[in-house]
């Protein structure tokens, strides 16, 4: 099988009034950048990168510009052949981020029409399913604007993620010690005792201010404290992980397994936290997982897009090992973002339905879904690049 075409997709469009702040600036659109790659048999494979803080349209140029002409002719059963020497050709300037988001949309469409040339998920292909259904955390609770009230506001979302069937969520702090403990103890008050809670500071704090703050939501019952301190702050991460109970996470700012390697050897953080659409893809993905399992550093992946990434996403959740294997192991949760995104779920043809706190893992060919491409053409503009 040869690739014999690629084309980039970036996807844009403003939130207007629903706009959400968060510790570090008010997002005011959702983007994404999908990458479409065929074959001479015909076989289609889709992927999408991570695109948080950076330009789509980046993105999108690096996938078509500097990847899209050195896989041209290239066998997508060769992906973790293709995925080193693409780093390779990026290493010099390309580490970490965008870059490695781009490298990872190409690396799920390879796994993509991987499965679908043999007819089966991406799961199997990497070794089978430790589960077939993903118990979801809802992921929301940012600053509303234009509300009197952002506590009130908060606490309405919550009780919404309750009525919905939510078993968890997480709440954005990052603004200031004494407003994020309004925040927890209203949320927390609002929804009881059973649902579990998460935080989320987005790398606001220093690690002095972190461990005031974690050791002031112990009484709230926090379940972990997601990136306290700016991600470069290892040692932050230890002294904050050291001086807290509640369990310190993050990693979703951090790339490849080489990124990966102080936070997993140093066991800087309980629980890690890689995105499959920015660390590097599938491949990149499974070798920071044998890292992680060989120091016992559990893994939960951040999750973040529209349903290509969230469906690419299950798959992995699929394969996720537990930390450790026991008789009675501890279930993983899936981060299911549920904040304003105008065509987070109109990408795909096949849509994806919260049913008792989880959501289905599909157990059709590839990530087991397909380009909605009336929509994906009306709305995105693309760069391809074809050979015959
Ligand atoms: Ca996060």
């Amino acid at each position: 099988m040869k690739i014999t075409g690629v084309t980039a997709y970036v996807l844009e469009e403003l939130l207007g009034d629903k706009a959400f702040g968060w510790s570090q600036w008010v997002t005011d659109r959702r983007q994404t950048a999908l990458c479409l790659i065929s074959t001479d048999e015909g076989i289609e494979g889709v992927g999408e990168a991570l695109s948080t803080s950076g330009p789509a349209r980046i993105v999108a140029s690096i996938i078509s510009d500097s990847f899209a002409p050195l896989i041209m002719g290239r066998d997508p059963f060769d992906s973790a052949v293709i995925w080193d020497f693409l780093y390779n050709r990026s290493r010099d300037q390309g580490m970490k981020g965008l870059p490695i988001a781009a490298l990872s949309a190409i690396d799920i469409a390879l796994w993509d029409i991987k499965g679908k040339a043999l007819g089966l998920p991406v799961y199997k292909l990497m070794g089978g399913a430790y589960r077939n259904k993903a118990r979801v955390y809802a992921t929301g609770l940012y600053e509303p604007q234009h509300v009197p009230s952002v506590a009130e506001a908060l606490v309405a979302e919550a009780l919404g993620y309750k009525k919905d069937g939510f078993s968890a969520m997480k709440l954005k702090i990052g603004y200031g010690i004494d407003t994020d403990m309004r925040y927890v103890k209203a949320v927390r008050e609002a929804i009881g005792e059973d649902i579990t809670l998460m935080v989320d500071a987005n790398h606001a704090y220093n690690a002095a201010e972190a461990v005031r703050l974690a050791q002031a939501m112990e009484e709230y019952d926090v379940y972990w404290f997601e990136e306290p301190v700016p991600p470069e702050d290892i040692d932050g991460y230890l002294e904050v992980k050291q001086k807290s109970r509640i369990l310190i996470t993050g990693g979703e700012c951090e790339f490849t397994r080489y990124g990966f390697r102080e936070l997993i050897t140093r066991r800087a953080v309980d629980i890690l936290q890689p995105d499959l659409c920015a660390t590097g893809g599938f491949t990149e993905m499974m070798k920071i997982l044998a890292m992680a399992s060989a120091w016992n550093v559990a893994v939960i992946p951040h999750v973040w897009g529209t349903s290509v990434g969230l469906a690419a996403s299950l798959q992995l959740f699929a394969v996720l090992p537990h930390f450790p294997e026991r008789r009675y192991p501890a279930e993983p949760f899936f981060e299911y973002d549920r904040s304003p995104h105008p065509f987070r779920d109109a990408v795909t043809r096949e849509k994806f339905v919260m049913r008792d706190g989880y959501l289905d893992i599909p157990d059709r060919p590839g990530l087991g879904v397909t380009l909605d491409m009336d929509f994906v053409r009306e709305h995105a503009t693309s760069v391809k690049l074809e050979k015959g």
